[in-house]
């Protein structure tokens, strides 16, 4: 079920947030992945970009909803280029959705204690915090790499509730991703809203 999020953040006592496309703007990892990854590997290995982007069509969907999907060294392993290095390299388009950090700044004036919950990386995770200083309006920074579940799997959702212990009830989680959402739901977070537009330079979600 999905709440208007002002509303929802008045009975809210703990408020969960998604990192990317939820409070940063998604063209940038749509950039990295859909274009600069697949020109740079299809460089390193004589391929037009087409096929470097059908390559990397194919082996993200292998991977789709693991952790290793959101995983820099894997991909740094698979592909042999440096993926990290292109996120420092272009670092630069990393930012905030609109309306992003004003509603930031606004939760924090609140009594609400507020926790990140991404699926990147630790490195994506304190590249994108050095850049923006989303860091600063949190009580706690949570990549699911440190738990060893994605945040699609029920065992992220139990080791996030021990490591933290919220209620459920009372627990507003803000994310992009639909199946993200639906896990969440089904561990009985009380609730959810979803970003219908995730990357500012796409069409808005229907
Ligand atoms: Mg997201």
């Amino acid at each position: 079920m999905n709440f208007d999020p002002q509303t929802a953040l008045q009975h809210a006592e703990t408020l969960l947030l998604d990192m990317d496309g939820t409070l940063l703007d998604l063209a940038f990892d749509n950039y990295m992945w859909g274009e600069l990854v697949p020109r740079r590997y299809a460089a390193a290995n004589g391929m037009s970009f087409e096929e470097g982007r059908d390559y990397m069509l194919e082996l993200y969907s292998g991977v789709q909803g693991e952790l290793k999907w959101y995983c820099l060294d894997h991909w740094c392993g698979q592909l042999g280029i440096d993926v990290v290095q292109m996120h420092y390299d272009v670092s630069y388009r990393i930012g905030y959705l609109p309306g992003a950090l004003e509603f930031l700044r606004q939760v924090r004036e609140r009594d609400v204690r507020v926790l990140l919950v991404t699926n990147a990386h630790p490195d994506t995770l304190a590249l994108k915090d050095a850049v923006t200083g989303l860091g600063d309006y949190f009580d706690g920074l949570y990549s699911s790499h440190t738990f060893g579940y994605a945040k699609e799997h029920q065992d992220f959702w139990r080791a996030l509730q021990d490591e933290m212990g919220f209620d459920r009830e009372s627990t507003l989680f803000i994310d992009d991703s639909q199946p993200v959402l639906r896990s969440a739901d089904a561990y009985g977070i009380g609730m959810l809203v979803t970003v219908t537009r995730p990357d500012s330079t796409a069409p808005r979600a229907s």
